[in-house]
């Protein structure tokens, strides 16, 4: 019995829902084999036997017959009822998903209809590379699943009853035939089978990143693929784009992109062309941007922009940044002309080409006295600190022939001078040096001093014009010039000058006289004839022994008699000053030490130099010190680190120094003379002794372990790496343990950052206390003229001249020393020679502040480098002004360079605050340019990143034109960036 007519109005009322239904896209990641619905034409299903299975079309609305099959032999037994598909093709499909929407009666429902009503009904498939098969055995088929209506179907209402459509997708992997046949089996239930669809899931073509991904069909099982992506038009590969296609048809996370090449810029999955007057650089920048100021771009994706005309882009600038144009020419040049040397100084340029890299070239040219024969001036003058390249606007010029014309031509350059065809701007300056014979004699060779007469020795000067006929010798006593002097001659290099009171100071200055003329006298020497009748003696070829105990008889009588007058302490050895001219002094000035201060005990005023170690330093058993490696070399010896464990302490780090074998008895006195002279102190900053081994070999002397190795190797490793506090910290340390040196009237003579050691914890402690390292052990100590080996670069000119050391001298080592760590260990004065050094410090030259340093401590190196000693700092100010700046730090923020152009009075460092510039308003208040707030806010120059490139035409536009003005603007601005960094660590961006 077939039941047709439950299942018309079915299908009428199914029409709706399914053509609506065929109208819906399937989802994009899903391709249809077979769709029953929308196959045009007959479906060739084959159904057997012929009263099982049968076809039922209806019309949709375009006419178009929808096929459905139904079976309802509920009434008879035994049903095997095949309706088999047509071969549907595989298309390189591995999984195939099967989707079928049917209804099925509940046998209940039926009226009278025998137990054998099933609810039920199978699928099968048959897998054939042929498309031809028309008979299937029915073991042949393998069976999907058994179908049920299950409970989530559509519900649908037909006249009075409600049908529920059921919609079931089975799935069939591994396929590996050209295609297959599809067959349900009803084995005696009532199904009207709406619609089956046969599918499989690809992931689809898409475009992620920039990369295009192609369509890619899902695996059988449930791997995922890798695919690779191509780049879209215009973009290449950043990182090779890849995806991963899952087993149903979803891409996964893209990995990898491509990015728009230079001159297009991404827009929605493409790569678009920069318009004209835009450019992109690199790929890598995001957008297209606007031609910077002073170029163009006509064509469409351009990846930079053209130069307008005399306006250059130098190799290494951005191609963000504005085209700039070579300088014009320093101004206002002058000339300071001292004897054979001159110092010329200019302004910077009044247009900078907007860049901010102006270097300066001073070229040079001499003529001889009639102007007609001029030549190229040639090795022989020395520029200091160099000719060409330099970087600020001053140059010292040394070595001038007398008699000479001059003519110095100072030349501007930036980054684009070289690019320009134009012929450079120079300014010239002409200058005439004196007549013959100037050459100056400031370098006393030797003196010899009695209590009445001072034998003098000079040097004849290096470029004499002419034969020298004679010396001149001027001498005065010191402050007494207007009273009364004395001029006396002679044609030899010395000369003893008798007749003068004893303990008095004298002035001495020589100059030439050549056949050319008179040349001018050279510096001041100061000499003082002696109190008693004893000599002093400077040159280390003079028999020594004499002076040497006489000035020690006396020293020795004065402290015996402070130590048992004043301390009435027991003395067992004479406490003295480490110098005999030291000693002198101190007699001199009355210097007597206060009961209860501390004052260092030269170890050569000991009878028994062993005694001075005893009295200074432990004594250590050997057994209770494990050495490890070597660190470093010492004068006498291997310097190694290692460990010592004292009964009763803790094992600490030491530093080990040994004295090597095969010594003289000299040697292991001046070895161990840095223990006594170490073992008197206790400070922080002071390298501490632990205690020396004597009594076995090889002697050692054991001090506290430095970490960090010495501060300019140190520094020059960590190049650029501290903050300005930090660095203040650790010049502040090193004052601090000079102060508590100065304090116990010790001399140390070799101050400079080898000879600082630093710790762990970055804690400086000065070092090197032997009694020979000046002379014998530093690299750097040169022989001087009046034979004693002094560092030079280091050395008060005081000291080096005539010996005078003194706490003074240390402060200018200090001084030198605090330039080496803001330079991060420069070598100072670079590859001038000690020569040129000496000469460049005599006419007034001074190390310039090193890179990023801030006003206030460039002023305070400069304080220490006062010529007169008695107006340097003394250590424990320098201390105070480090404590001050350290709790203040807003005065570190004020950077030698702009204080040099800011106009600031460097006394006053603290002002303005450049840190807290963030706005153009501000900047301008800064520089005390306030008034012209509106002119640039009406400009358009709102930001500070929009003023850094601003030159001196757009400033004239805008309508600052006072050249005053406009400098102090330019200068500021360059300086903008270097603030920017050096206050809040960030750059201003442009
Ligand atoms: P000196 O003989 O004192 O000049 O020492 C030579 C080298 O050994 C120094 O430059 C340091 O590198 C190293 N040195 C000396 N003393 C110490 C120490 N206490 N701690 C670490 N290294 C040291």
């Amino acid at each position: 019995m077939a039941l047709h007519w439950w299942i018309y109005p079915l299908l009428h009322t199914l029409h709706f829902i399914l053509t609506s239904d065929a109208a819906r896209s399937y989802p994009a990641n899903e391709v249809t084999l077979l769709d029953s619905m929308s196959a045009p034409g007959d479906l060739g299903w084959v159904a057997y036997p012929p009263e099982g299975w049968e076809e039922i079309s209806v019309m949709d609305e375009r006419n178009t017959p929808m096929r459905t099959y139904q079976v309802c032999n509920v009434m008879e037994a035994y049903q095997n009822n095949w309706l088999r598909t047509s071969w549907i093709p595989r298309d390189g499909a591995h999984r195939i998903y099967i989707e079928i929407k049917f209804t099925l009666r509940d046998c209940n429902s039926l009226p009278g209809v025998p137990g054998t009503c099933k609810e039920t009904f199978n699928m099968y498939y048959y897998e054939s590379n042929n498309n031809n098969l028309w008979y299937i055995k029915e073991t042949q088929y393998i069976k999907i699943d058994t179908i049920a209506a299950d409970e989530s179907f559509t519900q649908v209402d037909v006249g009075d009853r409600v049908m529920k459509l059921n919609t079931e997708v089975r799935d069939i992997g591994s396929l590996t035939k050209k295609g297959f046949y599809l067959a349900f089996q009803d084995v005696g239930a009532c199904i009207a089978l709406v619609s089956v669809r046969v599918y499989y899931k690809k992931c689809p073509l898409t475009i992620r990143n920039l990369a295009e991904f192609p369509d890619k069909v899902t695996e059988g099982d449930s791997s995922l693929v890798e695919v690779r992506g191509s780049c879209v038009n215009n973009s290449e590969e950043y990182d090779v784009p890849k995806m991963h296609c899952s087993a149903d048809g979803g891409w996964l996370v893209p990995i990898g992109r491509c990015v728009c090449k230079p001159g297009y810029e991404e827009k929605k999955d493409t790569c678009q062309p920069c318009r004209p007057g835009f450019y992109k650089a690199s790929s890598m920048d995001a957008y297209c941007m606007k031609c910077p100021p002073h170029s163009y771009s006509y064509q469409e994706s351009s990846s930079q922009c053209t130069c307008e005309k005399n306006y250059y882009r130098a190799e290494t600038d951005p191609k963000a940044m504005p085209c700039t144009r070579p300088p014009t020419a320093p101004e206002n040049p002058i000339s300071t002309t001292n004897e054979t040397s001159i110092i010329l100084e200019w302004s910077p340029p009044r247009d900078s080409g907007g860049r901010n890299d102006i270097t300066y070239n001073v070229h040079c040219k001499k003529c001889a006295g009639d102007s007609r024969r001029c030549s190229v001036c040639g090795s022989g003058l020395h520029f200091i600190p160099r000719q060409f390249g330099l970087t600020y606007t001053k140059v010292l010029v040394t070595n001038l022939l007398p008699h000479m014309n001059y003519t110095f031509n100072l030349e501007a350059l930036n980054g684009v001078s070289e690019l320009s065809s134009r012929p450079k701007q120079y300014v010239s300056i002409n200058v005439t040096t004196s007549q013959a014979g100037d050459a100056q004699l400031n370098v006393i060779l030797k003196e010899r001093r009695s209590k009445d007469s001072i034998t003098l020795a000079w040097q004849g000067p290096d470029h004499a014009n002419g034969v020298i006929v004679e010396y001149e010798v001027i001498y005065y006593e010191k402050n007494q010039k207007d009273q009364n002097y004395t001029v006396l001659r002679t044609k030899s290099n010395s000369m003893t000058v008798d007749g003068l009171k004893p303990g008095t100071t004298y002035v001495f200055r020589v100059k030439a006289h050549t056949s050319g003329g008179h040349g001018t006298y050279g510096g001041e020497i100061e000499l003082e004839t002696s109190q008693e009748d004893m000599l002093a003696i400077g040159d280390p070829n003079q028999p020594t022994i004499m002076a040497v105990s006489i000035a020690g008889g006396i020293v020795l009588l004065i402290f015996l008699v402070t130590c048992f007058v004043i301390s009435g302490r027991h003395c067992g050895y004479i406490k003295a000053k480490q110098d005999p001219d030291e000693e002198k002094m101190q007699f001199h000035h009355g210097q007597v030490r206060l009961p209860g201060s501390r004052t260092y005990v030269h170890p050569h005023t000991y009878e028994d130099p062993n005694q001075a170690v005893r009295d200074f330093a432990k004594e250590i058993d050997a057994s209770c010190i494990r050495i490890e490696r070597v660190i470093g070399a010492g004068e006498f010896g291997e310097v190694c680190s290692g460990r010592l464990k004292l009964p009763g302490k803790r094992e600490i780090y030491v530093a080990i120094k040994s004295l090597k074998a095969g010594y003289s008895e000299k040697q292991r006195r001046d070895f161990l003379s840095e223990a006594s002279i170490m073992g008197q102190f206790d400070n922080p900053n002071i390298i501490r002794l632990e205690g020396v081994v004597t009594k076995c070999k090889p002697v050692m002397i054991i001090t506290e372990y430095m970490e960090n190795g010495s501060l300019d190797s140190f520094l020059r490793k960590r190049d650029g790496q501290f903050t300005v506090i930090q660095l203040v910290g650790m010049l502040r340390g090193i004052a601090s343990g000079m102060k508590y040196l100065s304090d116990m009237n010790y001399i140390h003579r070799d101050l400079a950052a080898r000879n600082i050691l630093v710790n762990g914890n970055f804690v400086c402690k000065v070092s090197d206390f032997g009694l020979s390292r000046v002379l014998e052990d530093d690299p750097e100590a040169a022989y001087t003229t009046r034979g004693g080996k002094i560092p030079i670069r280091w050395t008060a000119p005081e000291a080096i001249a005539y010996r005078k050391f003194t706490s003074a001298s240390d402060v200018w080592s200090y001084g030198i020393v605090m330039w080496e760590v803001m330079s991060y260990g420069e070598r100072p004065y670079w590859e001038m020679s000690n020569q040129d050094v000496i000469k460049a410090i005599d006419e007034g030259y001074r190390l310039p502040a090193p890179m990023d340093c801030p006003a206030v401590l460039h002023q305070l190196m400069l304080d220490c480098w006062q010529k007169a000693r008695g107006d340097r700092p003394k250590f424990g100010q320098i201390v105070n002004i480090l404590d001050k700046l350290i709790r203040n730090p807003s005065c570190l923020k004020t950077l030698a360079i702009d204080a040099a152009w800011s106009g600031n009075s460097l006394q006053d460092p603290c002002t303005p605050d450049s840190s807290a510039i963030t706005t153009v308003d501000e900047w301008l208040d800064g520089i005390k340019m306030g008034q012209y707030k509106e002119n640039f806010a009406s400009a358009g120059y709102t930001t500070l990143d929009t003023v850094v490139y601003i030159n001196s035409s757009d400033l004239c536009r805008i309508g600052v034109t006072i050249v005053g003005h406009q400098k102090r603007i330019l200068w500021s601005i360059q300086n903008l960036h270097t603030m920017a960094n050096q206050m809040h660590g960030t750059h201003i961006q442009v």
